[in-house]
């Protein structure tokens, strides 16, 4: 097992099994051991590929999103760019602020974005990132957020664990007590997820768009209606591996419940456009003009790189993202609805 793997082990033995929150908390934010602290996961050498690593395309949309966005905000300065979780970080055009955890990463982030010519700041939190009107973008951060699990068993609703068998290797298991709160139905097996940390951040990021202006974008992997069933997902090298082996060395994730995440945003007085599929969103906003202007200008083998990229972002067939990811925006209810989105039903 890896370092963490028996470190978890040692806690658990010590005091007793570990929810799949506090379990998903270590593997990827040990300070030491964490899967997100000591590495660069993306790309090919890495254990998985996100928007940003395919194409230069879907950041220069995004980018092009947000300076549609800040125009519809009446241009306020200065204006803050935040990016939640930015990964191996890309190039934007204002004052940006990035909320990273992960020391290793903002590393990297600082390499890439030394020249970029903006001014840029880390922060932890996003309580921390200063104030003022906003535009906020986060991609493939939200499953990243430690997920709750209970499991319906004998008519109620249990917590999942993780514990240790007798052979000393880490396994799922439920606690004893049941959870008298949640009222959801539910077959017997059934596993029911919550992700109380995504709550909360979407509901104090909502409530800051209400009192200071801005709009916030999330793209992710995740479902558009809440539903039953077990999301946690393990990725090293590409493959999907047992969770519970070797944590701290691959990545780990949960869907996104976008209509639990629209339900806080909400609450805290938003107003929320989509979820809608990442190709429609990305179509919406350009992805093929993007795509011809790029190709019309590059040698033949690079043009079919870019029509490519074109469709492994926005296309909806096996293999392909556009389907598999959603797009999301919540935002000031003064404001219109955010390029590439409908007007928000809910909002009067
Ligand atoms: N947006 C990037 C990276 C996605 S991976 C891309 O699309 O390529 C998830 C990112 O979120 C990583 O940068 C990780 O270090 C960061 N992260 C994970 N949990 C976090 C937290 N609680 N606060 C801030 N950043 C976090």
């Amino acid at each position: 097992m890896s370092a963490l793997g028996d470190e978890i082990s040692a806690m658990i033995a010590s005091e007793g099994p570990i929810t799949i929150e506090r379990f998903m908390e270590l593997a990827l934010g040990h300070p030491e051991l964490g899967y997100y602290m000591g590495r660069d996961p993306f790309g090919a050498a890495g254990d998985f590929v996100t928007a940003p690593e395919i194409s230069q395309m879907f950041g220069e949309l995004l980018g092009l999103w947000a300076a549609e966005v800040w125009a519809s905000m009446g241009r306020p300065r200065p204006l803050r760019l935040i990016e939640l979780g930015p990964g191996r970080g890309f190039r934007a055009a204002i004052e940006v602020t990035l909320v990273e955890t992960s020391p290793s990463l903002a590393e990297i982030q600082h390499e890439t974005l030394l020249t970029s010519g903006v001014p840029i700041e880390w922060r932890a939190t996003l309580a921390e990132a200063p104030e003022g009107p906003a535009i906020v973008l986060a991609n493939e951060f939200l499953d990243a957020l430690p997920a709750r699990q209970y499991v319906r068993s004998g008519g109620r609703w249990r917590e999942r664990v993780v514990r240790v068998d007798k052979a000393g290797r880490l396994e799922f298991g439920i606690a004893r007590e049941s959870e008298p709160f949640i009222l959801a139905p539910g077959e017997e097996g059934e596993v029911l997820e919550v992700n109380p940390t995504a709550h909360r951040l979407v509901f104090e990021l909502a409530g800051r768009l209400v009192r200071q202006g801005g709009v916030a974008l999330f793209v992710d992997y995740g479902h558009a209606i809440t539903g039953i069933g077990d999301t946690l997902q393990a990725v090293r090298a590409h493959r999907q591996v047992d969770p519970l082996v070797d944590p701290g060395e691959a990545d780990l994730t949960s869907h996104v419940d976008f209509a639990a995440m629209a339900r806080s945003a909400r609450a805290a007085g938003a107003a929320v456009y989509g979820p809608i599929d990442q190709g429609d969103f990305l179509r919406a906003i350009g992805v093929d003009a993007r795509t011809r202007a790029l190709t019309e200008r590059a040698p033949p083998e690079r043009a079919v790189e870019f029509e490519s990229a074109r469709n492994r972002l926005a296309g909806k067939n096996d293999g392909e993202m556009g389907a598999l990811f959603k797009a999301m925006a919540i935002a000031n209810r003064d404001l219109p609805p955010p390029p590439g989105f409908e007007p928000d039903p809910a909002r009067p």
